[in-house]
């Protein structure tokens, strides 16, 4: 498909849990949604292995295979999804304008943007290497896989402390490195993580390296080598899990001067409702979520989204 101007009633942009879900509630509402997928199709759990909070799978299941039966619903219920991404947005009047990378120009009534978060992450060969073997951005998502084991968060904000302090419940001993010597975290968890026996603060230490073992397609996390930066002292802590908590950046660029956000970018929804400022733009998702950030909530919300955008075609019919 190229250079056409195409009439749609309903663009979903972004193929994971909440761009899914979206597709199948549109779908089944008839509103015969494109989607188009973006460079990660099937969203961040393409990237990790075992999910065992999504509820419905008892003995866990596998991102890319969930990810691919929510995208075999989506279809089978009329989602045309497509590859490729949108690259400009025009919210300023309706229909809406969306140009999608290849050539195609959408005319869209209503627009789900679902497009998800990105880590932050180091910048860490190492980092790179063992992501999913023993390096998580998700302490909800991963910790229990460290049940009783030592771990290493990398932060100083509210995301690294909230994570220090769950995994402080789940494994025997935390490392928390800052590579200040204060926390960039609210009072009230600082003070959590402060009175926590179980987390021990690195302070003024930046990671230098991750260290693991390969065997085939197995990887493990056997330690990481810190840096103090007041005196460049380097030492070796032992840990089995890494976590990367240095915060989130929302996919939200290209719609930026047109949809309300706060300062880091995160697309601000009217509580209790997947609608944006612009009637008939809607969010779901990590976009528009920085609390929980899970794939439920993702797809809880791409289902409202779903929902809203077929009352509001059907208000102005
Ligand atoms: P995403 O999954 O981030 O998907 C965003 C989509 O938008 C992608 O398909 C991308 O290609 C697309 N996109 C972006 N920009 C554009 C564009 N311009 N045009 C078109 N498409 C675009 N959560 C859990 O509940 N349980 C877990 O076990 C779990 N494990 C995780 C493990 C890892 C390693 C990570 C990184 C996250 C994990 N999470 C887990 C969190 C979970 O993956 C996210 O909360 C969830 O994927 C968010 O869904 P989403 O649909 O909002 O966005
Ligand atoms: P954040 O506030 O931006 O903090 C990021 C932290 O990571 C900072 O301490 C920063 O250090 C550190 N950092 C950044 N780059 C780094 C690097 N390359 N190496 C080492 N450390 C690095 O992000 P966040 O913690 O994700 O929080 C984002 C927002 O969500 C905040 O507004 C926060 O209050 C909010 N939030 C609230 C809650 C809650 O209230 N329960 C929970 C989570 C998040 P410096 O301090 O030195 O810059």
């Amino acid at each position: 498909m190229s250079d056409s101007i195409e009439k749609v009633k309903t663009l979903i942009i972004g193929s994971g849990p909440a761009g899914y879900t979206a597709g199948i509630y549109a779908g089944r509402a008839e509103l015969k949604p494109v989607m188009y997928q973006g460079m990660q199709p099937g969203g961040q759990l393409t990237i990790t292995t075992e999910v065992e909070n999504f509820p419905g799978y008892p003995e866990g299941t596998n991102g890319p295979e969930m990810m691919e039966d929510l995208k075999k619903q989506a279809e089978k219920y009329g989602t045309d999804i497509r590859w490729g991404e949108i690259v400009e947005a025009d919210f300023s009047k309706r229909p809406f304008i969306c140009k999608a990378d290849d050539g195609n120009t959408i005319e869209a009534e209503t627009v789900i943007i679902a497009t998800g978060a990105s880590a932050q992450w180091l910048g860490l060969p190492s980092e790179k290497e063992f992501n999913g073997g023993g390096v998580s951005a998700c302490a909800t998502c991963d910790g229990f896989f460290y049940k009783g084991k030592d771990v290493a968060v990398v932060g100083g904000g509210d995301t690294a402390c909230e994570e220090a302090s769950y995994l402080a419940n789940i494994t025997n001993k935390v490392y928390l490195i800052v590579r200040r010597d204060v926390l960039r975290a609210s009072k009230a968890m600082q003070e959590r993580v402060k009175n926590n026996p179980k987390i021990e603060i690195l302070w003024n230490h930046n990671t230098k390296e991750i260290v693991g073992t390969t065997q085939g397609f197995t990887k493990a996390v056997n330690g990481a080598i810190l840096i103090n930066n007041k005196t460049n002292e380097e030492k070796k802590i032992d840990i089995d899990g890494f976590f990367v908590a240095i915060g989130h950046k929302p996919n939200s660029d290209i719609f930026k001067g047109q949809l309300d956000m706060d300062e880091t970018g995160y697309i601000n929804t009217i509580p209790g409702s997947a609608s944006t400022n612009v009637a008939g733009v809607f969010a779901a998702g990590d976009v528009q979520d920085h609390t929980y950030r899970q794939a439920i909530t993702a797809a809880g919300s791409g289902c409202m989204a779903a929902i809203e955008a077929e009352r509001f075609i059907s208000e102005q019919a």
